[in-house]
């Protein structure tokens, strides 16, 4: 095991992240000290009466821009005081940003298994490319939109690593059922249901009544399969690249192409 998860974020909207350390999964987590979360504010480096952490373009266009100078002495007392921490393993320094890599699954589970990040979260235009250039070792995307901060980006980062730490989810809401999962070949989730039985006059399928445990195990990789292709069939070519799908599987994949589904 990794030593413990540990977040950076640098913010000027700290609140936001109560969302986080407050509620849920991963609020009941930070609060039994499972992982931990810091927020910075840039505002709280600056020299000048003002506290200016932006500024006018240069080159002139619409907007401002996030100043170097607080942002430089932000990461580096964070990594000051990282490195006093018994933890002082270098971390990577994460710039939430549209031009980044799209965030997925994968990089949740890697930043779980390892000491935690730096997350700066942008606003207005955007940062002064001299911070990036000097201190951001890589940049996460949540999606091909523009958001107004780095918040709301960072906030699905960290939700989605800390919910895979080891026993933060109880046992029946387990990660290991999720979709993108490698426990699930990397497919989506089956469709799930609880009471009532019948609801309007649609009841729930005879097979997850049935008791018959090898039955729904089967039922429900069917249904993993066939969501799969419909909604996302370049899961199905990943896992089949990865050789996680067994001859069972491409049966069923190949009599769904026959049905022409
Ligand atoms: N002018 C920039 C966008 C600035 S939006 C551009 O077009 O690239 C302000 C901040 O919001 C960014 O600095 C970034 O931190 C954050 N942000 C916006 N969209 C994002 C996305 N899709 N993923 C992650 N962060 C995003």
């Amino acid at each position: 095991m990794s030593s413990h998860l540990r977040f950076d974020v640098i913010t000027l909207f700290a609140p936001m992240f109560e969302a986080v350390t407050g509620l849920g999964v991963t609020g009941r987590a930070h609060a039994k000290d499972r992982w931990r979360l810091n927020t910075w504010n840039p505002r709280d480096f600056t020299t000048d009466v003002h506290r200016t952490v932006d500024d006018r373009p240069f080159g002139g266009g619409p907007g401002m821009v996030m100043r170097v100078e607080p942002l430089e002495k932000t990461v580096r007392a964070i990594q000051a005081q990282r490195s006093e921490a018994a933890s002082g393993e270098p971390v990577p320094v994460i710039l939430m940003s549209p031009q980044g890599r799209r965030f997925d699954q994968t990089r949740a589970q890697s930043l779980a298994d390892g000491p935690g990040a730096i997350l700066v979260c942008g606003r207005y235009e955007g940062i002064d490319q001299r911070f990036i250039d000097r201190w951001v070792t890589e940049e996460i995307s949540l999606g091909d939109f523009v958001l107004s901060g780095g918040e709301i980006a960072a906030l699905a980062v960290v939700d989605a690593a800390v919910r895979l730490l080891p026993g933060v989810l109880n046992d029946d809401e387990s990660a290991i059922q999720d979709s993108f999962n490698e426990q699930l070949s990397g497919l989506l989730d089956c469709p799930h249901y609880t009471r009532p039985e019948t609801f309007d006059d649609v009841a729930v399928p005879d097979v997850l009544m049935s008791g018959h445990h090898a039955n729904i195990v089967k039922w429900r990789r069917r249904q993993s399969l066939e969501a799969t292709a419909r909604k996302r069939p370049d899961l199905i070519t990943a896992a089949r690249e990865r050789g996680w799908l067994s001859r069972d599987d491409e049966k069923i994949l190949s009599s769904l192409q026959r049905r022409g589904d």
